[in-house]
């Protein structure tokens, strides 16, 4: 992608209406753009992130069977009067279709319309287990959007619904959904400051899990045991003011972003709903549930939120919109001629690269350039060109280093490969 002709116009000036450092930054680099309270238009490099961030998500997630579906947006009052939540959710926009009269739901979670679903697929043990996911936006009325991406009313979700023939089949998945989220964590590069956290279970289980990712902008606070990296939320450590792991009473309050749950529903939504199975001996038997969700919105703003310094943002490579920044310095024939060249051999190996192509200033370009937070910024100018070589210089890095022309593939390939 050429500089030039991309949607990016990067600002210098504090957002005046960003109340978070996410959204200062995702604003100022033209990854998202703020409609209204808690709602945003993600842009080309916005979109660019959030897709990697969903490709890291669907790996993992399908490495544990999960089956992606999409279910709609628009859900009936009926299946939210079923399950009693037409009353007591605070947080739903309802509204009433103008022609039929019926009065409908925008989707803040889909058990209403999973649990109904799966009614059609699924009737003997032999059709379990099941898991179904989807990546969709979610609709909550928010009494506070804050945060920028971190509480939005519109906002993108991971939600994962498993059927289960036993408590025992369920709890071995509950364990595997855990794992996949550390994968995921990790892979985006906030593995180290994201803790399992233990939440109330509800009525039916112990314990639910949350993910919390340590930064001074999270709304939770987390009770962290160092031994064990794990942590308690507010509710339990009212309850037990130890670590659940190692019985360790010297916990440490630190602030949190939640930015994904796991739950073991058990018969919450199936009993409802009649959803049951055949067991071998012919009987029905209730189907057991867990529900596992990720924000990816809230992720992304989390990333941001461990991930930046005063000059902006700096992306785990695994998620960056682009691999790498280009930037001819001068622009001279020979200073261009060369940035073009490589630019275009980037392309052809797959490398992702943006050139900044303008004809701005070098200062403005590496303003930018480190606003934007790709993490490999690569240099052409008269100075490059005498020792024929390139300078790159990481934007999680202090140095730059001069490769020759010829290293450049490989010198890109082990950083891309060790992240
Ligand atoms: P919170 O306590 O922060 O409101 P929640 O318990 O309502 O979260 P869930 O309903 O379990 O969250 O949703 C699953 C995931 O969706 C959360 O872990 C979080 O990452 C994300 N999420 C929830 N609400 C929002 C929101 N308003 N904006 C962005 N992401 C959200
Ligand atoms: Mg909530």
């Amino acid at each position: 992608m050429k500089f030039s002709e991309s949607l990016i116009k990067t600002r210098r000036e504090k957002v005046k209406e960003a109340d978070s450092i996410n959204a200062d930054l995702l604003i100022r680099g033209s990854y998202i753009d703020q409609l209204a309270s808690g709602v945003y238009t993600y842009l080309p490099l916005g979109l660019k992130t959030i897709e990697k961030i969903s490709s890291v998500i669907r790996d993992e997630i399908n490495k544990i069977q999960g089956q992606e579906i999409l279910m709609p947006v628009l859900q009936p009052k009926e299946n939210w009067q079923k399950t009693g939540r037409w009353e007591t959710e605070d947080n739903l926009y309802k509204f009433t279709s103008y022609y039929s009269k019926t009065d409908l739901v925008l989707g803040p979670t889909h058990e209403e319309v999973v649990v109904p679903l799966a009614k059609k697929f699924i009737f003997s043990y032999k059709d379990l287990p099941k898991y179904l996911y989807q990546i969709q936006n979610k609709f909550r009325d928010e009494k506070r959007a804050k945060g920028g991406l971190l509480r939005g009313r519109e906002f993108i979700m991971k939600d994962l619904y498993s059927f289960h023939s036993s408590k025992e089949d369920l709890d071995d998945y509950y364990e595997k959904a855990s794992n996949a989220y550390k994968n995921i964590f990790n892979k985006v590069g906030i593995g180290s400051k994201t803790y399992k956290t233990f939440a109330s279970g509800g009525s039916f289980s112990k314990y639910s899990h949350e993910f919390q990712t340590e930064s001074d902008s999270g709304e939770d606070l987390i009770y962290l045991c160092k031994k064990c990296k794990v942590a308690v939320n507010k509710e339990i450590i009212n309850e037990q003011s130890t670590c659940p792991e190692c019985g360790n009473p010297k916990l440490t309050e630190i602030k949190a972003i939640e930015v994904g749950n796991i739950f073991k529903l058990m018969s919450k939504f199936s009993a409802p709903f009649g959803l049951t199975y055949r067991d071998r001996l012919g009987e029905d038997k209730p189907i057991l549930m867990g529900c596992y969700g990720i924000g990816l919105g809230r992720l992304m703003g989390a990333i941001v939120e461990v991930s930046h310094d005063k000059d902006g943002l700096i992306w785990p490579i695994e998620i960056a919109p682009f691999k790498v920044h280009l930037i001819n310095m001068g622009d001279n024939r020979e200073v261009l001629t060369e940035t073009k060249r490589l630019y275009e051999k980037l392309m052809k190996k797959k490398i992702e690269v943006i050139w900044d192509d303008r004809s701005e200033s070098n200062g403005v370009k590496l303003t930018d350039a480190d606003l934007i937070g790709i993490p490999i910024r690569l240099i052409i100018s008269n100075k490059t060109l005498e020792s024929k070589a390139i300078e790159l210089k990481e934007r999680a890095r202090d140095n730059s280093e001069m490769i020759q022309y010829d290293n450049i593939l490989t010198r890109i390939k082990e950083i891309v490969d060790v992240k």
